[in-house]
């Protein structure tokens, strides 16, 4: 929601007049960064750790090896963008623990990220390991390397989880949008362990021994302080935003978490959402969900849209820019350094409410090209794109040899 849209744009217009003057002399101009940030997208790995393709084909199927007219992630995007390694979320809803048919759900969606790579070997393969990513990314295919959204399939049994070790899942979201049998969620006001139940506890030690990384995206602040106690190799978030933009919103990271979570060697990868990078968004979109909850209307629902559209058209609010996105990996990068950040898109899984200029998986580069206009070196934008989370998921690899070589 833009109350005053022309303002900031104004004053943003004369504050930088005489840098771009400058810049155009002596540094490089608009379009050279431009093409600089689509080699650079080109010439390093691009590491997204949250893309949510198997649930919206699970809603409904698309060849996504040939671009397809919905959705923000096909082959050929993909390509364009020059995307390395999307991490297929195998994401769970909360209510399937319940249900006692989360474990079901999950190898289901596993099954469909398996059939691309066996379907189209030219263009997809799974990918378990670092070294997997880095030699497919060489030969020019995707690495489909695999998260799970909501521990709930683990269903209280540790074994589950070398179990989906095996499958290929290599990090897990502790939890969704509310709390389960493993801890708390941000979004759950019930407080059900007050952070990690006991059985969680136990399942962060054995995701360390097993090399599954840790993921604290949507967890509560108290499980997440309860996680960086536990772990014993670093962690991920693996799409969530700076609550320094988003203020109150426990979905997001603290400057103290997001310290924290550099402290011990971890990354925030940030969420690309409307409603994650920019506030007034965020609290229009929660006034959007009381009236699709007051219509029986999920918010991911096609349906959704319609609603949202008028909305906006209403109240005049339009979907954040990409450059508050970068604004977001700024922040963390001021914050802490640039050793700790990267993508976590979560294409596919925010309805219609990307940014405006990061629409779909083609448009890293524009996203690259905010990063140049802030001053970012070529090696800060190999970092950003990919190598920080490479990095992590080593050490996460290598922490688990060294625990499994001390028995
Ligand atoms: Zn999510």
């Amino acid at each position: 929601m833009r109350l005053f849209p022309l303002l900031p744009l104004i004053i943003l217009l004369i504050a930088d007049a005489p840098t771009s003057v400058l810049s155009r002399k002596n540094g490089p101009g608009d379009d050279e960064l431009k093409a600089r940030a689509v080699k650079l997208a080109h010439n390093y790995i691009i590491v997204d750790t949250h893309v949510d393709v198997p649930y919206r084909l699970r809603k409904k199927m698309e060849n996504i090896s040939v671009r397809t007219e919905g959705g923000n992630f096909d082959y050929p995007r993909a390509k364009e963008g020059g995307l390395d390694a999307p991490f297929m979320s195998i994401y769970v809803p909360a209510g399937y623990e319940k249900k006692g048919t989360a474990k079901a759900l999950a190898d289901t969606l596993i099954d469909m990220v398996a059939a691309f790579a066996t379907d189209w070997p030219d263009k997809f393969a799974i990918a378990t390991s670092v070294s997997d990513v880095r030699a497919q990314s060489k030969k020019g295919l995707i690495s489909l390397p695999m998260g799970m959204e909501n521990g709930a399939p683990i269903s209280g049994d540790l074994a589950n989880l070398k179990y989906f070790y095996d499958r290929g899942i290599r990090y897990i979201t502790l939890t969704h949008s509310k709390d389960n049998h493993i801890c708390d969620s941000s979004y759950d006001t019930t407080h059900t362990w007050r952070g990690l139940s006991p059985f969680g506890k136990k399942v962060v030690k054995e995701m360390n021994r097993l090399g599954i990384m840790v993921d604290v995206s949507h967890i509560s602040d108290d499980a997440f302080y309860q996680v960086m106690e536990l772990t014993e190799a670093p962690v991920i978030a693996s799409h969530s935003s700076c609550r320094f933009f988003t203020p109150g919103w426990e979905r997001n990271m603290s400057d103290d978490m997001i310290r924290l979570l550099a402290k011990k060697g971890g990354v925030i990868q940030i969420n690309f959402g409307s409603s994650f990078v920019n506030d007034e968004y965020h609290r229009a979109s929660d006034e959007v969900y009381k009236i699709l909850r007051a219509h029986h209307i999920e918010w991911d629902d096609p349906a959704a849209d319609e609603y949202i559209k008028k909305y906006q058209q209403e109240h005049k609010f339009d979907y954040a820019d990409v450059s508050e996105v970068a604004d977001n990996i700024d922040h963390v990068v001021k914050l802490v350094g640039v050793d700790y950040v990267g993508f976590g898109s979560d294409f596919d899984g925010l309805g219609d409410s990307l940014p405006n200029g990061l629409k779909d998986v083609s448009f890293y580069p524009t996203l690259i090209y905010e990063l140049l206009k802030k001053g970012y070196s070529d090696g800060d934008i190999r970092k950003v794109c990919g190598e920080n989370l490479l990095r992590v998921w080593s050490e996460v690899e290598q922490a688990a040899k060294r625990m499994q070589s001390m028995k």
